[in-house]
């Protein structure tokens, strides 16, 4: 399959063209020429199916010309080797948890399908692939452990020096390797320019073939839509309409929840639960789409203030408005109402969630108001152990550090200290 760019002037590539370059040269986003719908069977037979079988044939199109199936079962195999319970919390919802993989974030599938795609591509590649990527948190870690001992690929990771939080910090360096995590002086803005700068640099694109690991890459994007097949089977036994609530900041999880609905997944409708930074909530309500600076929340992996990946999700419903509104529905939330949501949670339900998990069961509240007959599940993205403060002073309960993240935080960090540009250049080019 090929895959062009949303911007229209670039030219078409495979898949493995798509995910070296990460963005097209006309810096639109790559998008799937066709999506074929699965066979009826597929979904009427769900339940006899495994994770793994649901997962290689619905992400199998998109990749087969560059991946061949044995190689496609592997690697399908290895980036799904833990679980994604549906966890009851009402007679008409559920919390779909996606942070049992090894950085306890939704992120680890994404990066680690990107890592085995890129690792094999590299087989035939003479050229050592770079990726250079910027984090605030919860990207670095799961991206550093996707990537960790994959063959002809090296990653160097931004992080703002002081701004990560503990568990964060240790996960991004710590590892070694073909790991390294560059500690800049400076904010999350600052890595994100410098990577940015990067890409544009002849200097250093001549000499490195550099990609990028966020979900504007087609392999990071992609195998998100796994998690709603896996939950659409858990609860096809209902009978009910299926409405799905995510926790959005770059827009890519629940974009990937839509190519689902495209492969003929039931759903009835989509539900993008955002916290005050509302970019999309205005949009739906007012149809421009305004861009601004993102406000700092504590549920901070969706403080995003231009989405990515809308522009897919308009391109989805062919840029069509009323089309767009029968689908999604947005809905804002502040952090004292996150805060009370958590609480709810807990004292009603006994359901510890994380701040972006509170955002989802909030929107999915909200919806599910005005339409009671549905089933609805809310994505819950990050354990709450990652948001420790927070949630505990919010539940005023302690909660337990899983065994994994206790052994993380004994070992030795390693980081290069950096300050400006050109320190990060000089660290490429040797
Ligand atoms: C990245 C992230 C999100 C937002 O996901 P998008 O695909 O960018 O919308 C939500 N919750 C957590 C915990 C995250 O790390």
């Amino acid at each position: 399959m090929n895959f062009y760019s949303l911007n229209q002037k670039a030219p078409k590539v495979s898949f493995k063209e798509a995910v070296i370059n990460g963005i097209a040269p006309d810096r639109g986003l790559y998008f799937p020429e066709q999506i074929r719908p699965l066979p009826a069977v597929f979904f009427d037979t769900i339940e006899n199916l495994s994770k793994f079988d649901i997962a290689f044939t619905a992400i199998r199109q998109f990749v087969h010309e560059d991946i061949d199936d044995k190689t496609l079962k592997e690697i399908v195999k290895d980036v799904l080797d833990f679980d994604f319970p549906l966890v009851s919390i009402t007679e008409n919802s559920a919390s779909l948890e996606l942070f049992h993989g090894p950085t306890l974030a939704f992120k680890d599938v994404g990066a680690r399908f990107m890592a085995q795609c890129l690792g094999h591509f590299s087989q035939e590649n003479t050229q050592e692939i770079t990726v250079l990527v910027a984090t605030s948190g919860d990207t670095g870690g799961a991206v550093a452990n996707g990537f960790l001992g994959v063959d002809g690929v090296k990653v160097v990771i931004l992080y703002p020096s002081g701004k990560v939080s503990d568990i964060q910090e240790k996960q991004l360096t710590t590892l070694g390797k073909n790991i390294t995590a560059l500690e800049v002086d400076g904010t999350f803005d600052d890595c994100q320019t410098m990577v940015k700068t990067a890409f544009l640099d002849a200097e250093i694109t001549s000499t490195k073939q550099l990609t990028s690991a966020n979900s504007i890459n087609v392999a990071r994007w992609l195998p998100q839509l796994f998690y709603f097949l896996f939950a659409y089977k858990d609860t096809k036994s209902k009978k009910k309409d299926l409405v799905f609530s995510i926790p959005s900041g770059n827009f890519g999880n629940i974009c990937a929840g839509m190519i689902a609905q495209q492969l003929g997944m039931p759903v009835k409708h989509f539900i993008a639960a955002t916290n005050v930074n509302d970019v999309v909530p205005r949009f739906m309500q007012t149809g421009r789409y305004e861009p601004k600076p993102s406000k700092a929340t504590i549920s901070n992996a969706m403080d995003v203030g231009d989405p990515s990946n809308f522009v897919r999700i308009r391109h989805i419903y062919d840029n069509d408005t009323t089309k767009l509104s029968a689908n999604l529905s947005s809905y804002t939330f502040s952090d004292a109402q996150t805060r009370e949501a958590m609480l709810e949670l807990y004292t009603q339900y006994g359901y510890v969630a994380d701040p972006h998990g509170a955002v989802g069961y909030l929107g999915l509240k909200k919806y599910q108001e005005q339409h009671p007959d549905t089933f609805g599940i809310f994505l819950e993205t990050a354990h709450p152990v990652k948001f420790l403060e927070t949630v505990e002073a919010t539940i005023n309960e302690k909660i337990a550090i899983p065994e994994k993240i206790l052994k993380q935080m004994n070992r030795k960090k390693k980081s290069i200290k950096i300050a400006t540009y050109n320190e990060m250049k000089q660290f490429l080019l040797q």
